[in-house]
């Protein structure tokens, strides 16, 4: 509820989310007041941190709220039709964002699904300093935050297998990122990754690796941003063998020499 939130911007002006709210409409997902006015939030910190810690570069506000929020949460009816599902959730998923920087695109799906489970990943202790104030100040229950690498974590038996769900945006290529999301995604559920325009290329790299880590291509889709005129793709992979113990690697190999 609104009044839980711990501050609103000192002059919310009513269409400040105006994309937000129309792009969203334009996916078929309804935002009521409250969520407008947590996006308005979240730009408003996103712009007052960006002055002190690089968060992003991307700042303006029909930038943010195309490039960040609506791209985030595109997705959100593809991966709704996979887990056969229809929105709002009816039952809460636990969902991981490794490498979720500024919150992309975990916090914009949260504040969509207030009904996940949300863990915000990151290896960087500013990012998670940020995230840390920015959940509170939204007033986003079951949020908490890992700051670690996905590929040590993965390695983890509070990690390992644990997610029903496990996003990623613009972390890393995608033979590498494989092996840092399958580990974490438990039998059964979902890798989703946000990618760009080189995707299919990408992908026919990255074949070998999702099915060495136990996982299985269940949909390769181009994705539609409202207001946004360059490609994105979606990949989904369903978890539906276990991740051999070896993987993932440490010592960046992941990085330095892909399945
Ligand atoms: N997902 C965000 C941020 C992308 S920048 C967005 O789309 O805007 C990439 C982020 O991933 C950085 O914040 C970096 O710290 C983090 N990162 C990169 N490799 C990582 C790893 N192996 N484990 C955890 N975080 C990682």
């Amino acid at each position: 509820m609104i009044e839980h939130m711990a501050e609103l911007p000192e002059n919310p002006t009513d269409n400040t989310m105006n994309l937000v709210d129309s792009g969203c409409r334009e996916l078929g997902i309804g935002l009521s007041d409250k969520q407008l006015a947590q996006f308005a939030l979240y730009f408003h910190e996103l712009v007052e941190w960006n002055q002190k810690f690089n968060l992003t570069s991307i700042i303006e506000c029909g930038d943010v709220q195309v490039k960040h929020f609506l791209d985030s949460v595109a997705s959100l009816p593809i991966i709704a039709e996979e887990l056969n599902v229809h929105l709002p959730f009816s039952q809460s998923y636990h969902m991981v964002d490794v490498g979720t920087g500024a919150g992309f695109p975990g916090i914009p799906l949260k504040i969509i699904e207030p009904s996940l489970k949300l863990t915000l990943m990151d290896g960087t202790g500013k990012k998670i300093r940020f995230l840390s104030q920015l959940i509170t100040k939204l007033g986003l229950p079951k949020a908490e935050l890992v700051q670690g690498r996905a590929e040590e974590l993965g390695r983890q038996m509070g990690y390992r297998g644990q997610f029903d769900l496990v996003v990623a945006r613009a972390v890393a290529p995608l033979n590498t990122l494989v092996e840092y999301l399958l580990p974490l995604t438990r039998r059964n559920g979902f890798t989703v990754i946000y990618k760009g325009a080189n995707s299919p290329e990408e992908f026919m790299e990255s074949r070998n690796a999702i099915s060495v880590l136990g996982g299985e291509m269940v949909r390769f889709a181009p994705v539609h941003v409202p207001y946004l005129d360059q490609k994105r793709f979606i990949l989904l992979i369903k978890k539906v063998d276990r991740t051999p113990d070896q993987y993932p690697r440490g010592q960046g190999l992941a990085r330095k020499s892909p399945l």
